[in-house]
């Protein structure tokens, strides 16, 4: 599902892909295809819309390249980060070669979406004080006390959105400004190719010339000692210089693992603000925003239709994207009238709003389920209180694979798990993950719970 992009490193994600192609594969009699071709890639890049692959050998390359191939991936890629991420496999070489010829560009191209203004963004409870602090520091960059902005929340909530804002923002009214939006998985590549080439002073040299350094997702610096030292030093520099600097993350920078203390305390110098789940006007008004935006007419859309997909899948606002994608693509092929009804809508969801929330207790109650049955406990021992070690391992197990599996929040899984809170739930999650790369027997349980599920 689209949050272990949250929570795994490329590798461990590439690990998972390969896993299900390999099956996808196996079941097909196809696996020496699947030794010969699809093993040896890596994932060099993902983000919300590409991930990027690739391969050693030209042969690979074009084999790779063919659209059945690619569709195996782009499924396998869907199963796992639950979201439309579209495979790109290009040579090794070549990539190498263009992330260089990016490292020298870079100065020149900003890399903002130009959809995501402050215009398209709907605000509310859930992110106007996001919104508000974003549009203070678009309006007068570095000048505020709001250096660094740190903005964070659970994925498909806005972040990048709002990122893109400023940055749009300050492009149209302060054209001579210098900025960059870049994602921190990005900035890894470019330090680590960087170094490779002995550049990395040209490298440095170009990020401390800038006036406004978005960087989105920090939490994947986590780990990437070099790569925080750069790091460090560029911030430094451009906050000495008075240069604004925004940053995102999945968790508040006192959660945030294994990235250089003094990174973390710099972090948490400005204002840090987040964006929770939109409540229903919003997440209705958001609707209306999109439709509007397809450049659809309003009036052939129910209401209802509208407050059915605002109440079943607001819990990100990209699951509620999605939806209203499907009901469209649904409607043109389906609706014989041309109008999208309350029964059209229910046809075009039937038997899979995976998200609705009264679904969601039941899933969550599956997991549970599978994990008191492995270890033989009851479910009220991994929903309760008891702290004893073993039910507390089963019980972090449980929000895990809770987080893993379901579209659901840290908050959500605190809140279904006898009331306990976000970093609760976060830090649970971080624990497991941990004990699963270092002691191959933990790895082991938890692949069995899950085949269960
Ligand atoms: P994040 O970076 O937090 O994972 P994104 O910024 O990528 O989330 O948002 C996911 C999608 O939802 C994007 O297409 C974005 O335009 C849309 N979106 C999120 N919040 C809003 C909002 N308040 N108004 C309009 N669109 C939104
Ligand atoms: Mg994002």
């Amino acid at each position: 599902m689209y949050m272990s992009i949250n929570n795994g490193s490329l590798k461990e994600i590439w690990v998972q892909v390969k896993q299900i192609i390999k099956t996808t594969l196996d079941n097909d009699n196809k696996s020496i295809a699947y030794n010969e071709f699809f093993d040896r890639t890596e994932l060099e890049e993902l983000n919300d819309r590409e991930a990027i692959i690739s391969t050693d050998f030209e042969i690979h390359y074009i084999v790779l390249n063919d659209n059945e191939n690619l569709s195996i991936i782009n499924n396998a890629l869907k199963a796992v980060l639950n979201s439309d991420v579209r495979a790109r496999v290009v040579l090794k070489s070549t990539y190498q070669k263009n992330l260089l010829e990016n490292v020298k560009k870079m100065e020149i191209n900003d890399n903002l979406m130009p959809e995501y203004t402050f215009e398209n963004f709907v605000t509310g409870p859930s992110n106007k004080e996001s919104y508000a602090a974003c549009l203070a520091v678009a309006m007068s960059p570095g000048r505020n006390t709001y250096n660094p902005l740190f903005i964070y929340g659970d994925s498909g909530l806005g972040k990048t959105h709002l990122l893109c804002a400023i940055g749009n923002y300050i492009k149209k009214n302060y054209p001579e400004k210098k900025i960059l939006y870049i994602s921190s998985n990005t900035f890894v590549n470019h330090v680590v190719s960087s170094i490779k080439q002995n550049k990395i002073d040209e490298f440095k040299e170009r990020l401390n010339s800038l006036d406004l350094l978005m960087m989105d997702d920090v939490q994947f610096l986590s780990g990437k000692d070099k790569t925080n030292e750069v790091f460090f030093d560029i911030y430094n520099e451009l906050f000495n210089n008075r240069k604004q600097i925004v940053l995102t993350s999945d968790r508040s920078p006192a959660q945030i693992k294994d990235i250089e203390e003094r990174l973390i305390s710099r972090f948490s110098q400005g204002l840090s603000v987040t964006v929770t789940t939109p409540v229903f006007e919003t997440a209705y008004q958001i609707l209306e925003m999109k439709i509007k935006m397809h450049g659809i007419d309003a009036s052939s859309i129910d209401p209802e239709v509208l407050s059915f997909l605002a109440t079943n899948f607001a819990s990100d606002v990209r699951n509620l994207e999605g939806s209203l994608n499907r009901l469209l693509f649904y409607s043109i092929n389906f609706s014989r009238d041309n109008v999208i009804n309350l029964n059209l809508a229910m046809e075009a969801f039937r038997g899979n709003i995976s998200t609705s929330s009264a679904n969601k207790k039941l899933e969550i109650n599956d997991v549970v389920n599978a994990v008191a049955d492995y270890y033989g406990f009851t479910k009220q021992q991994l929903y309760g209180k008891n702290r004893t070690k073993n039910i507390a391992v089963a019980r972090h197990i449980a929000m895990y694979l809770c987080r893993k599996h379901l579209d659901v929040s840290y908050k959500n899984v605190g809140y279904e798990f006898g009331g306990r809170d976000h970093s609760t739930v976060l830090s649970a999650c971080d624990k497991v993950e941990k004990l699963i790369s270092t002691n191959e027997s933990f790895r082991k349980a938890v692949t069995d719970i899950e085949k269960n599920l």
